[in-house]
């Protein structure tokens, strides 16, 4: 305990490249450590404790929407060929209900997040009711919601956080035109903090983005406003002004994120969507069905792309060139190393594959 608390102490004395680095190798280090042979193999036949279990002790996230609509059509987001604007279908409450119950009967402890590619708040009065079902049927999970901020106010703030928001997270994005600069990006922060009465507590700057942390009465925010040109990645190869990168990397979203899209299919991660014809094929899942549980996709057909991304070197469709969380060029042989003997350790060797470029 004491040498962590030297560690920690002493990393605030570093450069921010440096401490990036350093808590990005102990996330990997960390993960791999974590993994077992149950979140590895098929689970589709084994018992409902297992899966729910396997679930509760894996998944971090569970990410779903209220809604199609985004009032935006930003050019980084997929969202640029799809266009929500004009399209109002909401996410089935039934279907929401079932998720809900579903995590409230393990006591699910981590975020369920309203987000994708709709806006939250596009439709607040629906936005609130299904917060409301989530509080009640699973009152254990850390509700929150990322917004474009647009529609944000006082009072939907204050909506929020008495249903029982946890977070909010706010995406910040430029006028049409506009370039991104430090400096541009610490107006908007800045009028953000005037529009909302709020407190912000920290500010990190990096050449390319600006992170803040901000509270609104007990309320956790925070925000991130990015260079776009320097910063997004190609959500299943849909955005092309990102797919120079090539993953090398295991992927941790199917291990977890749980993601479900307002159609009821369930994805293999945050980046990949059922109503694009390009990632229909890539649905695990459709929870529309009443029969169908959450439990069930998890253990089994998500398995398959745990299994698929778990090793290093060149990745098949849709993941050759994302770089979503990708492990970062300078820690991957220490990585690769770490998850080989792991992979042994583990008895599953098999899924390894070592590190090598095209
Ligand atoms: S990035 Fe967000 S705000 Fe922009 S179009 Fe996509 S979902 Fe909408
Ligand atoms: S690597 Fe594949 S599974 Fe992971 S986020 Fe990218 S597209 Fe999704």
């Amino acid at each position: 305990m004491f040498s962590s608390i030297v560690a920690k102490a002493s990393e605030t004395l570093l450069p921010v490249s440096v401490i990036s680095r350093l808590r990005g190798g102990r996330e990997w280090k960390n993960w791999i450590g974590s993994l077992t042979a149950e979140i590895l193999d098929d689970q589709t036949n084994a018992s409902a404790d297992l899966k729910r279990r396997i679930f509760k002790q894996y998944v971090r996230r569970v990410e779903i929407e209220t809604h199609a609509k985004c009032n935006r059509v930003c050019s980084f987001c997929p969202n640029a060929i799809m266009d929500r604007r004009r399209d109002e279908t909401l996410t089935d409450s039934d279907m929401l209900d079932r998720i809900f119950a579903e995590l409230g009967s393990i006591d699910y402890p981590h975020q369920l997040m309203i987000a994708r590619y709709s806006e939250p708040l596009a439709n607040p009065e629906y936005l609130y009711d299904r917060l409301a079902a989530a509080h009640r049927l699973a009152p254990t999970a850390q509700l929150a919601i990322t917004t474009n901020t647009d529609y944000l106010t006082t009072d939907i703030l204050d909506q929020l956080q008495s249903i029982g928001i946890s977070k909010i997270y706010m995406s910040i994005y430029l006028k049409t035109k506009e370039r991104w600069s430090l400096e541009v990006a610490r107006g908007y922060r800045d009028r953000l903090v005037k529009k909302l009465g709020l407190q912000l507590l920290r500010s990190d700057e990096t050449a390319v983005t600006l992170q803040c942390a901000f509270q609104y009465k007990g309320l956790d925010m925070w925000s991130t406003c990015h260079n776009w040109d320097q910063y997004g990645t190609d959500r299943g190869g849909t955005v092309a002004q990102y797919i120079d990168h090539e993953r090398i990397g295991p992927c941790r979203d199917p291990f977890e994120t749980f993601v479900v899209d307002y159609t009821g299919s369930v994805m293999p991660c945050c980046a990949l969507r059922s109503d694009l014809p390009q990632g229909r094929g890539f649905a695990v899942g459709d929870l529309r069905d009443p029969g169908v549980s959450i439990f069930d996709i998890y253990a089994g057909q998500l398995s398959a792309w745990r299994r698929s991304l778990v090793g290093f070197g060149p990745k098949a469709s849709p993941c050759t060139t994302c770089s979503h969380r990708d492990v970062s060029n300078d820690l991957a042989p220490t990585v690769a190393g770490q998850m080989e003997r792991h992979l042994q350790r583990i008895a599953r060797p098999q899924y390894f594959s070592p590190l090598s470029r095209k």
